[in-house]
């Protein structure tokens, strides 16, 4: 069968190919540079597998208590590997990437500590955390005080404004490093370097812990080889590869794990305790596929780039625009054109494809909120997936795709939808 009739097939018109092919075209590049990086984190992961003598016997779980659980033990050491940390805690207990970031800041912090945001505004979910909105069992209702450092205007580090937000009882300072749903840039891992040598130099006990959601293995290191102390992530974004079904991962400095695992479990317990259950085979296989996995969702974030600023889009970032991350944004400007963005990508979806996205009012947003995902794993935005608040200038942000056809299918599917809407003509 033609690729022409394959899309045809799927109700995307040959327009729509050739455009896109045309736009991929201009990508090759691009495109090989991310292929080169999949091929180093590629070497990186399996290279972990083999140093820690990964066995067949670590992909089954245990129950229970979870004592001895060699899956689980030898799975840590492996992410601690590869992200050049002491030690890791890489569990199915942990339940998201907000529970993860919960768990090292109330595990690494006390009553009477600062705690320092450095880069503006944390995600949205970590207010209830801190406390910046009022929310019980919060850092704020432990006696945590928590000052923010604005970015510039520009998106970059306000040194400035980060000397000024540290004091003496600092002790921990977090970056931000992907820009979750803000319009700002996301900082690479260089960057991250240059602010935790600045903390550092002000505060040389304070802990630099980085929010690594979204980040991991865009690029051949990761914050840790940077200087920051700690990190947390989602298994349901990159590192879970996809297969993972939940859980997060904390990785650094053995005192930080240590103090994440005591309150994870308990004081005493730490890391000795908490059964794998049946998670390990896809937690070892899934970290094993995330290096191209992210490639693959990355290379969709560039063509969906490309595809739409080539329509008169504005997109963040642009589509020459080195990046850090896997979320695209794309500045669609009137509501139709955002919903019928999220329609084509929810069609194009292997699960639940027949539904159609409408906007909702979802607790903890202002606005009307419009989601596609037609995902494996519910909620996991490693895999295709498309969401936006319904306000000017009504962005989408679309990210994922475990493999790139499927994300190339998505973006082609999305632009049907915007024709058939008559948002956009192809000319
Ligand atoms: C997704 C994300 C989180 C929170 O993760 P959840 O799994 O949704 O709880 C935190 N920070 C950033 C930057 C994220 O992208």
């Amino acid at each position: 069968m033609d690729i022409i009739d394959a899309y045809r097939s799927a109700g995307i018109r040959p327009e729509v190919y050739e455009y896109a092919k045309r736009a991929e075209q201009t990508l090759k590049d691009r495109f090989d540079l991310i292929d080169r990086i999949a091929e180093c984190n590629q070497l990186k992961v399996v290279n972990a597998m083999r140093k820690n003598r990964v066995s067949y016997d670590c992909l089954n779980g245990t129950s229970g208590y979870g004592y001895g659980d060699v899956g689980r033990d030898t799975l840590e050491k492996v992410y601690a590997d590869v992200f050049c940390g002491e030690d890791a805690l890489v569990r199915p207990q942990i339940t998201c990437g907000t529970h993860a970031i919960a768990l090292a800041l109330f595990s690494n912090l006390r009553p009477g500590d600062t705690f320092v945001s450095a880069a503006g505004k944390p995600y949205d979910t970590l207010d209830d955390v801190i406390g910046i909105r009022p929310c019980r069992g919060s850092l704020a209702e432990y006696g945590v005080k928590y000052r923010q450092a604005d970015l510039k205007a520009d998106g970059s580090f306000d040194f400035e404004a980060i000397r000024n937000a540290i004091d003496e009882n600092t002790r921990l300072v977090e970056i931000q490093r992907s820009k979750g749903y803000a319009t700002r840039k996301t900082f690479s891992v260089d960057e991250i370097g240059e602010a935790v040598r600045f903390i550092k130099s002000i505060k040389p006990d304070a802990l630099v812990f980085v929010d690594n959601c979204y980040g991991e293995f865009v690029e051949d290191k990761e914050p840790l080889l940077a200087g920051a102390d700690f990190m947390a992530g989602s298994l349901i974004k990159n590192p879970g590869g996809g297969l993972a079904p939940i859980g997060g991962y904390i990785v650094g400095k053995k005192e930080c794990i240590e103090n994440a695992a005591n309150r994870l479990t308990s004081p005493g317990l730490g890391k000795e305790v908490g059964a794998s259950l049946n998670a390990m085979r896809d937690f070892y296989q899934g970290f094993f596929l995330a290096p191209t996995v992210t490639a693959a969702a990355e290379k969709g974030a560039i063509l969906a780039a490309r595809i739409f600023e080539g329509l008169g889009y504005e997109c963040i970032p642009s589509s020459d625009e080195i990046r850090h991350d896997i979320i695209q944004a794309v500045k669609l400007r009137t509501p139709k054109a955002l919903c019928a963005f999220c329609e084509g990508i929810q069609a194009a979806s292997p699960v639940d494809s027949y539904v159609k996205p409408e906007p909702w009012d979802m607790p903890g947003y202002s606005d009307k909120v419009i989601m596609a995902a037609g995902t494996f794993v519910s909620g996991a935005s490693i895999e295709l997936s498309a969401d936006g608040p319904l306000r000017d200038p009504y962005a989408v942000y679309f990210q994922g795709g475990l493999t790139y056809p499927h994300a190339k299918m998505g973006i082609l599917m999305a632009l049907e939808y915007l024709i058939r809407a008559g948002e956009i003509i192809l000319k």
